[in-house]
Formats: C-alpha cells, sequence, structure tokens
C-alpha cells in the first residue's frame, strides 16, 4: 500500500468512527495507536482526552505543532446524506461522510504527512509534535487543556481551506439578555411589565450598533438567535426573558467588549419597572476522560499580517512543495487558532478540503487533495521551524 492508499484507509476508519463532543474516546485511541504504529515518539493520551504524538527533532528550533480536533457536529438526518455519513465510502476519487473535510481528512494528512519524515529518518530542527483535541466544537475545552502542557510557539492549524494558506479569522462571543418585568394574567397587560417589551426595543436598536472594523476580517457582526421566556402559558405576561447573541469578534475585540456595548443597548432599551443584565455564560463541560472545566462561550479571533514571517516562510514551502501559487487569505468560521493565538502561539491554517461542505450533508474530501495536503504536511514539518523559529 502506498502512504496515500494508507491515509486514505485511516480516512475511512475515522469516519467510521463516531466522536461527537464528549464522546471522543474511541477515535483518540485509533489516533494515538496509529501514531504508534507509524513510530511517533511516546504517542499518548493527555487528561483532557486529546491524542499526541512526537517526532523528535535535533534540538535546535522550538518545537512545531501539527494540530486537528477529534470531535464533528451532529449529522441530522441520515437519509438525506447521498451516502451513509459514517460509511467512509469512497466514490469518484472522493472519500464521503461526517468529518471528510472536518475535520478528519485534514487529521489523516497531518498524521501521514508528518510521518513521511520518520519514514525517511529525516530528523527536523525542533520537535515536530501532532495533536488531535477534544471538544472543538463545542467552545475548545481540549485546545485549553492542552496549553496548559504543550504549547509550542508556532501551530499548523488544519481546518479545511482548501490546501490554501489561512492566516487568521474572526471570534465568537455568545451574550445572553436577561430581562426581568412583571409577569400578569394577559387579559390586564397593564398590570405587569412585559419582559418582552425590553426585547423588542433592544431588537430594533441591534442593528444600529457601531461595530468595530478589521482591515483583512471586516467588521464584527451581531445577531440574535435563541429566544426563551420563564412562561409555558400563552395567555401569561412573561416577567422574564432571554435572548441569545451571537457576536463575531475582530482581533483584539474582547468578550467583555462586545458584553459592555450589549449592556449599553439594554440599559437604553429600558421601559418602566424593567431591568436587564447582559452576562457571558459558562458552560461547565466535561470531557470523556471525567476531566471537567468551566469555559466561558469566548472563541478569540486573530490575525496575522500578509507579511509576517511565518506567512512568507508558509507559502514558501507551500508553493515550493504544490509547484503552484498557493493563495493566502482568511477563515469565516472560528477555530481552536483563536485559543493558541491568545495564549502568544503564531498560527498558521493549512488544511485540505473545500470549507464550504463543513458541517453540510455532501461533506467529502478529493483523494486528490489528501495527496497534496501530505506533500504540503511533509514540507512545512521539514522546513517551517527552521525556517522561523531559528530565524
Ligand atoms: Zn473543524
Amino acid at each position: 500500500m502506498s502512504d496515500l492508499e494508507s491515509c486514505v484507509d485511516f480516512l475511512q476508519r475515522l469516519i467510521q468512527t463516531q466522536s461527537l463532543p464528549g464522546s471522543e474516546g474511541e477515535i483518540a485511541a485509533l489516533m494515538r495507536d496509529e501514531m504508534e504504529k507509524l513510530g511517533y515518539a511516546d504517542a499518548r493520551i493527555d487528561e483532557a482526552g486529546n491524542a499526541i504524538g512526537r517526532l523528535p527533532g535535533r534540538g535546535e528550533a522550538e518545537p512545531l505543532m501539527f494540530n486537528t480536533h477529534l470531535d464533528h457536529v451532529d449529522v441530522g438526518e441520515h437519509d438525506a446524506w447521498p451516502y451513509p455519513p459514517f460509511g467512509g465510502e469512497v466514490h469518484d476519487g472522493k472519500v464521503w461522510g461526517r468529518g471528510a473535510v472536518d475535520i478528519k481528512g485534514p487529521m489523516a494528512a497531518q498524521v501521514y504527512g508528518v510521518a513521511r519524515l520518520i519514514r525517511d529518518g529525516f530528523q527536523p530542527a525542533g520537535d515536530v509534535y501532532v495533536t488531535g483535541v477534544v471538544q472543538e466544537e463545542t467552545g475548545g475545552l481540549g485546545a485549553q487543556h492542552l496549553l496548559t502542557h504543550l504549547r509550542p510557539p508556532l501551530v499548523v492549524v488544519g481546518e479545511p481551506s482548501r490546501n490554501e494558506i489561512r492566516r487568521g479569522h474572526r471570534g465568537r462571543t455568545e451574550l445572553l439578555l436577561h430581562t426581568y418585568g412583571k409577569s400578569c394574567h394577559a387579559s390586564v397587560p397593564q398590570e405587569g411589565v412585559n419582559a418582552l417589551a425590553v426585547v423588542a426595543n433592544f431588537l430594533g436598536g441591534i442593528d444600529e450598533l457601531e461595530m468595530r472594523r478589521d482591515a483583512d476580517l471586516g467588521a464584527s457582526t451581531v445577531a440574535p438567535t435563541l429566544i426563551r421566556t420563564d412562561q409555558i402559558s400563552p395567555n401569561v405576561i412573561p416577567g422574564e426573558v432571554w435572548l441569545t447573541c451571537d457576536w463575531r469578534s475582530v482581533p483584539g475585540e474582547r468578550g467583555e467588549d462586545a458584553r459592555e456595548v450589549l449592556q449599553a443597548l439594554a440599559d437604553s432599551s429600558l421601559v418602566e419597572g424593567s431591568r436587564a443584565e447582559v452576562t457571558i455564560p459558562y458552560y461547565e463541560m466535561t470531557a470523556y476522560t471525567g476531566m471537567q472545566m468551566d469555559v466561558p462561550c469566548v472563541h478569540p479571533g486573530y490575525i496575522l499580517a500578509s507579511d509576517h514571517p511565518a506567512v512568507i516562510a508558509t507559502k514558501e514551502i507551500l508553493d515550493h512543495a504544490l509547484g503552484r501559487d498557493v493563495p493566502v487569505s482568511v477563515w469565516q468560521f472560528a477555530t481552536d487558532g483563536g485559543h493558541f493565538a491568545e495564549a502568544g502561539q503564531t498560527c498558521i491554517g493549512f488544511g485540505p478540503g473545500d470549507d464550504l461542505l463543513a458541517h453540510t450533508i455532501d461533506e467529502h474530501v478529493d483523494i486528490s487533495a489528501l495527496e497534496e495536503a501530505l506533500d504540503g504536511n511533509e514540507a512545512l514539518a521539514k522546513d517551517l521551524d527552521a525556517r522561523v523559529l531559528s530565524a
């Protein structure tokens, strides 16, 4: 079997191993065992359930980390899929199924791309880590735990990028507006204070907010998404309402900055006898290993300048390895790269697969894209730390 065939076989087994957030135990073991088989040093699983492998370097540069995640979003209606979502079937030169692009295709290409150096007995300047973390889709518990014990200065984030280079993305903060009025019988609304009235004013003002702009990523956006009241009867005036807002932030804009803007809007939306509070929810996340962590709903954005040394070095390496002019742009969605960047790590995005297919029922990856990603990851593992970290 060629290493491309082995990589495709690994990807099929990854897709056949369901791994919703909080249930990544089986796939973490699969990734660790595959790395062990390929000769990685001390392939292991950490306390949060992240899988980690290492290719020892010559000790002449700081380590480089390749990163993907182990979990995937739900598949919805099985029958709506053109091929079974957990089949990992190959049709027309493509591997189909949930996770083909987000993120098991990129994971297979990282594990097998770096393994080429092991096969060839090549030692890069610094250690190269390959990591698969838990619960990226639900806030990044795995990435945040990884940061407590492994923090290489340079990270290749393998989210799908069509084998192009990505140098950043907006962040995401979840905010909760909680309004308080006074409940009463709906036949005499004047006797109460309808907590929905504050929400109505708030929604009327939300599109008028002045949003920050980033030259590369555009403006922040905010969208109301979920609403619930304290009542289950249709003939009672609600005394409390909760409205969830999804805020997409530009780099440098903290969750607290967004909260302050929405609190000011809430204050100006009050009606007589009401009050309102905007908070950032915390979720108590539990890993499949049992480890727990309180995670605030804040996923930072980040951006590297187009002339950042890591961007320039990545482009030179990939242009040469792939034999084409590799475009550099930004992702539309948030990744664990935001957590890494906030911790001071430099994050470059590179992965096979069309990012627009992520989270869809048509998710598939071209085997030719996997082949190109193997070449790209091999070249980055060989040269990127030497070019950037010892520069
Ligand atoms: Zn992903």
